[in-house]
This record gives structure tokens, C-alpha cells and sequence, in this order.
């Protein structure tokens, strides 16, 4: 058997960038970025005024204080989207809004309220430096300076900054199609009559929604019987994907097949058993080229296997960068009791009291139990070593999602 660590070792090295494509720059939302982007400009474009007020020159206004104002003649207004027409010379001020091009002449702006207004004359009851709310051209970015990586998941202030470069359509990392087989003679998918055999295929929705949340094209393929006729049929039209994902059929049950059936398919079959808990049964093998993972059938075991072999996996083929969840350290809560020899993932909440971070269980970690996965925000890791870690131990803690619940 072999760690969590070799088996996330094995499956990237055997992981292929995909292509890439151009998209809008709304859609490019979450998508991978596949090239560097330099900016085409200076911005702002060139000197603006910070503040609503008067463009000066600095030293018309010096000491001037409410007591002992400097007058100046207004000679021109200038809002935002209108450049300016006028130089200012001395004894003149222009008014001026916040975000418009500072006018030739002035070299600092006074705020409004520092100021009163009769006709087309100005009051100044404050001295103003020379650069006083002024925003350079370029303060923001240069032209030629480097303003996203390549490899980032893009976000929406990385929209908006592209968007203020004037990037429409930007360069992203393809999305992996990911077909995903149920097996299992006992199941029945939502909409198809059932008999009282049967339980309801939760895995394939699960699986796709993973797949969707790491940034891949989910291709559902049902349900395969425990046959290997039929798992060969279905897997087949797997292989228009560019990953391959089974759940269920990859034990020692005398009707486990998946492995075999990928084996014969063509696959180079990588391992088959990590020490880990929930999830010790992972079949992964290369067919054509395309990775394919047979997956525990138990619910949370394919679901908590499916975030550390498979999304990694995506987002690697996917172009990113960071490819593992953010983990941080807490303070365990309870007693928690383990197999010694596996590595543990255990449905946990984690919250932050008095400044730390803390964590216990959702409760019963049997791996068919989806509830507990359902009320935790984070697996709570634990080594291979012992069979217990006591409360008050610093564990580590992977997020599966950006909010910190209190718990429930
Ligand atoms: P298996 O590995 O095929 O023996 O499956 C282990 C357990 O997971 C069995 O109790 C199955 O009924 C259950 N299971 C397998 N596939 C699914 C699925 N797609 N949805 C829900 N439960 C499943
Ligand atoms: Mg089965």
C-alpha cells in the first residue's frame, strides 16, 4: 500500500497541460490563465486630481489659513471625461473633480471644502504642497509592467484590472472533460423507477459537482452494472474525455471489476490501494494517455478521495499553480480515536474563538455517512502514526471551503 503523498506523487507525474483558448473577459471568470499580461498602458494616463477642488499652483497658496486666504481667479472648469483647455498661471485656479486630468500650470490640488467660491473668484484657506492630491500617470501601472501571472485562477479584481488595461478577451487553460461512470447493481438513478433493491446513485451527482467546482466539464455516464460487458461498454464512451473517473467496483468483491476492465481497456494501472481512511481502495492507470481513476464506491470515501487525487489532478492538467487546498493548524477539541498505519481525513468544522482556530468532528466518520461531510467546512488530517491524538493538539486542517463557519 502506498501513502497519500506517493500516490499524488504518481498521478501528477502522469498529468499533461491541455490546451488553451481565448475567451471573453467576463466568462474568463475562474478560468485558468494561460499567458502572462503585461499592461499595454500608463494608468491613470496622465496626472488626474484625487479630490473635488481647485488646481493651483502650490505656491500661490503658501500660508494661506482660514484667518488669511489667497484669492485666485477661476479660469476654467474641468470634470471628469474632459480634458483641460487652460494653463494655469499665477494668481489663476481651475476647478477641478476627482478622477480629471490635472490642467498644465497647476501642480497641486485643493479640496473644495478648503475653499469658498464667490463669482469667479476662489478663496484658499489652506496651503498646498506641491504634488497634494495629485495621482501620477502611471502611479497605478506602467506600460510594460507585468500585472497577472500566468497560471492564476482569475478573479474579480483580476476582471477589473484587465478590464482597466483595456484586455477583452484574454488567453485561459482549456476545461478537462471528465467522464464519470456509477457502478453498482444496486443503483437507480433520481428520475427512473425504482424497486426496493435499489439505492439512489448520489455518487455521480457529487462527482460532478467537484469536477465542475475544480474548473472541468462533468460528461455523465450513468450507471454501469456489475458486468464486465457492460462496464467495458460504458467506460468506452469514456474515452472521448480527457479524464476518466469509476466509482464503486474497486474492492475484493467478487464483483468488483472496474479494475480489470480498465486493465483491458488498455490501462497502465499505476496502484490500487492507499493508506488513507476514508478511501484506501484507488485504482489509477493511464489509457491512451488519459488518466483514469476507479474511485471508492462509498460516498464520502469517492468524495473526500476525489479532492486529493483528482482535483489536484485537474487543476494541474488545467494549468494552475496551486493545485492543493490551503491548510492551516487548529486546536483539537475532543479526543479523536484512529487506525495507526493510515492517514486520516476526517469530516471536521473548523471556527475561529478568541482569535484561534479550533476543530472537531461532524460526528460519525463512517464513510457511507454523507451527513457529516455535509455539516464540515474542512478535513481534519491526521498522520499514519498512533491510534489517537488527544484535545488540545495542534492537527492540520484542509479547507474545503472559503467561509469559516461557527458550526452547527
Ligand atoms: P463498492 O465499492 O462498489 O462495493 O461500493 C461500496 C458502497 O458504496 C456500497 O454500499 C455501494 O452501494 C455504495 N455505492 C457505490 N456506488 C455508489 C453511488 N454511485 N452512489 C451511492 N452509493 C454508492
Ligand atoms: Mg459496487
Amino acid at each position: 500500500m502506498i501513502s497519500v503523498e506517493e500516490a499524488q506523487k504518481i498521478i501528477l507525474a502522469e498529468i499533461r497541460r491541455i490546451g488553451t483558448e481565448r475567451v471573453p473577459l467576463g466568462p474568463s471568470l475562474g478560468r485558468t490563465l494561460a499567458e502572462e499580461i503585461a499592461s499595454p498602458l500608463d494608468h491613470p494616463p496622465w496626472d488626474t486630481s484625487a479630490m473635488d477642488g481647485y488646481a493651483v499652483r502650490g505656491s500661490d497658496t503658501a500660508g494661506a489659513s482660514p484667518g488669511a486666504p489667497r484669492t485666485l481667479k477661476i479660469i476654467e472648469e474641468i470634470p471628469a471625461g474632459t480634458m483641460p483647455q487652460k494653463t494655469v498661471q499665477p494668481g489663476e485656479a481651475s476647478k477641478i473633480m476627482t478622477g480629471a486630468p490635472l490642467p498644465e500650470g497647476a501642480d497641486a490640488v485643493v479640496k473644495v471644502e478648503e475653499t469658498e467660491r464667490s463669482g469667479d473668484q476662489v478663496r484658499i484657506f489652506e496651503a498646498a504642497e506641491e504634488g497634494d492630491f495629485i495621482r501620477k500617470k502611471g502611479e497605478a501601472v506602467r506600460t510594460g509592467d507585468l500585472i497577472l501571472k500566468k497560471g492564476i485562477r482569475i478573479r474579480p479584481a483580476d476582471i477589473a484590472m484587465m478590464a482597466s488595461i483595456g484586455r477583452s478577451v484574454v488567453p485561459v487553460y482549456q476545461q478537462p472533460r471528465v467522464a464519470i461512470l456509477s457502478t453498482g447493481d444496486e443503483l437507480a438513478d433520481l428520475d427512473e423507477p425504482r424497486g426496493p433493491n435499489k439505492i439512489l446513485n448520489s455518487n455521480g451527482y457529487g462527482l460532478a459537482a467537484q469536477v465542475i467546482e475544480a474548473g472541468g466539464v462533468p460528461i455523465v455516464l450513468g450507471i454501469a452494472k456489475d458486468t464486465p460487458g457492460d462496464l467495458r461498454a460504458k467506460l468506452k464512451q469514456g474515452l472521448h474525455a480527457d479524464f476518466i473517473l469509476a466509482s464503486g467496483g474497486v474492492s475484493m468483491g467478487d464483483y468488483d471489476f472496474v479494475r480489470d476492465v480498465l486493465a483491458e481497456l488498455g490501462a497502465e494501472m499505476k496502484f490500487w490501494k492507499v493508506a488513507m481512511k476514508p478511501g484506501q481502495p484507488l485504482a489509477f492507470g493511464v489509457i491512451a494517455g488519459k488518466p483514469a481513476f476507479g474511485l471508492p464506491g462509498n460516498p464520502v470515501s469517492a468524495m473526500v478521495s476525489f479532492e486529493q487525487f483528482v482535483r489536484p489532478a485537474l487543476l494541474k492538467t488545467a494549468g494552475r499553480d496551486d493545485l492543493l487546498r490551503p491548510i492551516l493548524h487548529a486546536t483539537l477539541e475532543e479526543e479523536v480515536r484512529k487506525h495507526p498505519g493510515k492517514r486520516h481525513f476526517m469530516r471536521a468544522i473548523v471556527s475561529v474563538q478568541n482569535g484561534e482556530y479550533r476543530v472537531r468532528t461532524t460526528g460519525d466518520q463512517d464513510s457511507h455517512i454523507l451527513l457529516s461531510l455535509v455539516k464540515a467546512n474542512a478535513l481534519m488530517i491526521l498522520s499514519e502514526e498512533g491510534d489517537r491524538v488527544q484535545a488540545g493538539e495542534k492537527v492540520a486542517v484542509q479547507l474545503l471551503s472559503d467561509l469559516l463557519v461557527a458550526g452547527n
